[in-house]
C-alpha cells in the first residue's frame, strides 16, 4: 500500500492528527465483543435506575466475583493482602471498590470515579394533593433537565419510605409491563397559543411538574377529597404507609421506559440515566475483570454529582479520602498520615464521566475540531468549565501525554474533546475534586446524544472502547 502514496500523503499521514471511527479498527471478534457486552449493560440499566438501585445491582455482581466488604475486615482486625477486593457502601447511595495489587500504598493507587445519580424528579416532602377529582404529587426536579422533555412521557416510581418505627419499606411501579405507570400532563395544542410564545425554558415550569397519581374517589359522602383518600388508602394497603411518611421518604420518578438498541443497525444505546451509569458501569466492570495488578486499584462511585456533588454521599466529602486512609492503615503495621498522604499525592484518576457528542442537527454550538463523536472511541477531556475554563479541573500535559501514550500503545480508539465552543455554556464533573487533593486527574468517558433527556443515546463501540480503556489505566498506568 504505502508504495503508491505519494510524498504528501506520507508527510499527511505522519505529522497530522485524526480521530477514526472506532468500528473500523476493531476486529470481528470484537464487534461480537462489543455488542454482547452492551446486552449486559442494557440489562444493568434496567434494574438501576437510581443511585440506590445501582449499589444494590453492583453489590450483587462484586459478590460474586470475590469482593469483601472492608468493614467485615477492619472489625476482625485483619490486614490487606495483595489480591484482595474490598468495597464500601456510603448510606446505600455510593460505593467504592478496590482491589490491592502489590506496590506498598505509598507508591500511590489507579482510580476511576463515576457517578450513579442522574436528572430526575424527586417528590416534595409533602406531595399529594386533589384537584379536578384528580390526584396529583408535586415535585421539585433533580439535576440540570429541560422541563418539556418530562411531560408525556410513562413514568416509574422508585424510592424508599422510612416509617415512623424505623422499618423501611422500597416502592418501585412502572417498569414490569403490566404495572401502572404516572405521567406529567400538557396542554393540547388548541388551548396553547399562549404557552407556545413563551420561551422554551418557562413554557413547563418546575411548579408545573405535578405527576397524576389517581382519580378514582373513595366512596363516602361525609369525607371530602375522596380521590387523594382513596389514594391513601391504597399505599396504605400496599406498603402499611400515612401521609406523614413521605416526609421521611427518598422518592424518585423516572422514565419507565427500557434501554433499547437504537438504529437498524443496532449500534446504539438509548435508555435512560446513561450520564453517568454508562462509565459508571464500564468502571465497575473493569475493576471486576482486573488480574494480578501492581499498584492499587479503587473505583468510586459517587452520588449527588448532578446537583453539586455535595453531602455526605457526594464527592466533595471526605468518603473517598477516608476509604483511601482505611486502605493505608491496613496495608501497614505503622500508619501515619503522611503514609496517606504520599499515597494520594501519587494517585492517578480517571474521572470517569461522559461528554457531548457533537448532534449535526446543532452543529452550531459545537467546535467540530474540538467535539466529541459517537463512535470515535473513548473521549479525554482536559479541561471542562465554563467562560474562560472557569471552575475548570483542568489535567496537567505530563499527565494527558501518559493517558494518551497508554492508550496508543494498547489500542484503545480515543479522542479529545471540550463541552461545546468557547462561552456556549459548560460543565463540570467530579475531577475537580480528586484534583484539589493533589492527585492526577483528567476526565475521561463515552460521549452522550441527548445529555440529560429521558433517553440518552450512546455508541455501542464507544462502551466497549471506555470499558478497555478504563481496564488498561487501571493496570498499566
Ligand atoms: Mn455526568
Ligand atoms: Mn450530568
Amino acid at each position: 500500500m504505502s508504495k503508491n502514496k505519494s510524498h504528501g500523503q506520507e508527510l499527511l499521514e505522519k505529522l497530522s492528527y485524526k480521530a477514526h471511527n472506532a468500528w473500523n479498527k476493531i476486529s470481528d471478534k470484537e464487534v461480537e465483543n462489543t455488542f454482547s457486552f452492551c446486552e449486559e449493560y442494557k440489562d444493568f440499566l434496567n434494574k438501576s435506575k437510581t443511585e440506590r438501585e445501582f449499589v444494590k445491582q453492583a453489590k450483587k455482581i462484586i459478590e460474586k466475583n470475590g469482593f469483601i466488604s472492608i468493614d467485615d475486615i477492619i472489625s476482625s482486625n485483619k490486614k490487606l493482602k495483595q489480591g484482595m477486593k474490598v468495597y464500601r457502601i456510603i448510606k446505600n447511595k455510593s460505593m467504592i471498590l478496590a482491589v490491592i495489587g502489590s506496590n506498598p500504598p505509598q507508591k500511590g493507587l489507579n482510580l476511576l470515579g463515576a457517578h450513579i445519580d442522574s436528572p430526575r424528579l424527586d417528590l416534595k416532602p409533602n406531595p399529594i394533593y386533589e384537584s379536578s377529582d384528580m390526584v396529583f404529587l408535586k415535585t421539585h426536579y433533580y439535576g440540570g433537565i429541560k422541563k418539556y422533555q418530562w411531560v408525556t412521557i410513562p413514568l416509574a416510581i422508585h424510592g424508599i419510605f422510612i416509617k415512623k418505627d424505623g422499618t423501611s419499606v422500597e416502592v418501585e411501579i412502572g417498569e414490569d409491563e403490566k404495572d401502572t405507570v404516572f405521567t406529567i400532563t400538557d396542554l393540547l395544542p388548541h388551548l396553547a397559543q399562549e404557552q407556545m410564545q413563551k420561551k422554551m425554558s418557562e413554557g413547563i415550569t418546575g411548579e408545573g411538574l405535578n405527576i397524576l397519581f389517581g382519580s378514582m374517589p373513595f366512596n363516602d359522602e361525609k369525607v371530602s377529597d375522596k380521590v387523594k383518600l382513596n389514594i391513601l388508602n391504597l399505599l396504605n394497603q400496599k406498603y402499611g404507609i400515612v401521609e406523614e411518611d413521605f416526609q421521611s421518604a427518598e422518592i424518585e420518578f423516572v422514565p419507565s421506559f427500557k434501554a433499547q438498541d437504537v438504529g437498524l443497525d443496532r449500534s446504539m444505546v438509548g435508555a435512560y440515566g446513561q450520564d453517568d451509569r454508562v462509565c459508571a458501569y464500564t468502571a465497575l466492570r473493569s475493576i471486576i475483570d482486573l488480574k494480578e495488578i501492581e499498584k492499587t486499584a479503587v473505583c468510586f462511585l459517587a452520588d449527588k454529582e448532578e446537583i453539586g456533588s455535595m453531602g455526605n454521599t457526594g464527592a466533595q466529602s471526605t468518603i473517598l479520602e477516608n476509604f483511601i486512609a482505611d486502605i493505608c492503615n491496613l496495608s501497614t503495621d505503622n500508619y501515619t498520615d503522611i503514609l496517606l498522604r504520599r499515597c494520594i499525592t501519587n494517585s492517578k484518576m480517571l474521572s470517569a464521566d461522559v461528554n457531548a457528542a457533537i448532534d449535526p442537527n446543532y452543529e452550531g454550538v459545537y467546535d467540530k475540531l474540538n467535539s466529541s463523536f459517537a463512535g470515535r472511541g473513548i473521549v479525554l477531556q482536559k479541561y471542562t468549565g465554563a467562560r474562560g475554563k472557569a471552575g475548570a479541573s483542568d489535567a496537567n500535559a505530563e499527565f494527558v501525554a501518559e493517558v494518551r501514550n497508554l492508550f496508543n500503545n494498547n489500542k484503545i480508539v480515543w479522542q479529545t474533546a471540550e463541552l461545546g465552543k468557547v462561552d456556549q455554556g459548560g460543565g463540570g464533573t467530579i475531577a475537580q475534586f480528586m484534583a484539589n487533593m493533589g492527585m492526577d486527574v483528567i476526565d475521561c468517558g463515552v460521549a452522550v446524544l441527548s445529555m440529560h433527556a429521558p433517553f440518552e443515546v450512546t455508541s455501542k463501540v464507544d462502551i466497549y472502547m471506555t470499558y478497555k480503556g478504563y481496564k488498561v489505566f487501571l493496570e498499566k498506568i
